[in-house]
């Protein structure tokens, strides 16, 4: 089988400020690394730490870039995984790796164990597909519930999960001392675009005075996710660059749109 996709990270150098908007979901994940940073001040008053949080959205929206920053304010190391890579072709394949991921996980708490796409193997049991063709991702997930049970929770290993589909997920996986905790997190309205153009604006050297520029984009994109934003400033910057602009002009980001909306198009024609 393949090598390692398990991929660690002993420092994000994420933090909550690389992550714009979502003030409701950094306090219920500031609660995380509390137990991350403290696990004794819990566990003296008999307090059962949950282990795990489901992160709930539509793409692109910044889970897994939360999840980072969550192990990064905690300072402790990021394990992750995409559900999707836990399933092959070979049979006890997923199961292994989720071994696998727990172990390096028990050797490295504490930390956060971060599951991208957790519906590729979290999907309820018995349903879709052919008869009998699930078996080996209901093991994978089977195996991913023991492994869930089988750490106590102390508080060493937040496991996260992240997900757009959370209504497909098998109910045994949100049952108490799992994923004790959905936390949602939603698309950017106006207010939370015109953040996220703040955070990536500053990379680049721009024509016009940031705040406006940020305003002014923030308008003109609705309907685009956060990487679909950081998308459009890098974008930006490379059409001016290949203009041999010494600046990043409002143009060139108006340019970037099209091009962003152009992909954004092309992608929903091939889904259709
Ligand atoms: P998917 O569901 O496709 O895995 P996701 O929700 O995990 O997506 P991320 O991978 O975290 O999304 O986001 C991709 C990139 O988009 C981030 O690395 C970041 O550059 C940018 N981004 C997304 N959301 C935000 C945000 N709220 N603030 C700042 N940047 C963001």
């Amino acid at each position: 089988s393949k090598p390692t996709i398990i991929n660690k990270e002993t420092k994000t150098g994420v933090t909550f400020k690389d992550v714009a908007g979502l003030a409701e979901a950094k306090v219920e994940v500031m609660e995380l690394v509390d137990f991350l940073k403290n696990p004794e001040r819990y566990k003296k008053l008999g307090a059962k730490i949950p282990k795990g949080a489901l992160l709930v959205g539509p793409p692109g929206t910044g889970k897994t870039l939360l999840a980072k920053a969550t192990a990064g304010e905690a300072s402790v190391p990021f394990l992750s995984i995409s559900g999707s890579d836990f399933i092959e072709m070979f049979v006890g394949v997923g199961p292994s790796r989720v071994r696998d991921l727990f172990a390096q996980a028990k050797s490295m708490q504490p930390c956060i164990v971060w599951i991208d796409e957790i519906d590729a193997v979290g999907r309820a049991r018995g349903k879709g597909g052919m008869a009998g063709g699930n078996d080996e991702r209901e093991n994978t997930l089977n195996q991913l519930l023991v492994e869930m049970d089988g750490f106590s929770s102390s508080g060493n290993i937040v496991v996260m999960g992240g997900t757009n589909r959370a209504d497909i997920l098998d109910p045994a996986l949100m049952r108490p001392g799992r994923f004790d905790r959905t936390i949602e997190i939603s698309a950017p309205d106006i207010k939370g675009r015109a953040e996220i153009f703040r955070v990536h604006l500053p990379k680049l050297r721009l024509a016009d005075e940031l705040e406006e520029v940020a305003r002014k984009l923030s308008t003109l994109t609705p309907g685009f996710s956060g990487a679909e934003i950081a998308n459009v400033v890098n974008e930006g910057a490379l059409i001016a660059a290949r203009h041999k602009k010494d600046a990043v002009g409002i143009d060139d980001f108006h340019a970037a749109m099209d091009r962003v909306i152009g992909g954004l198009e092309k992608k929903s024609k091939v889904m259709t």
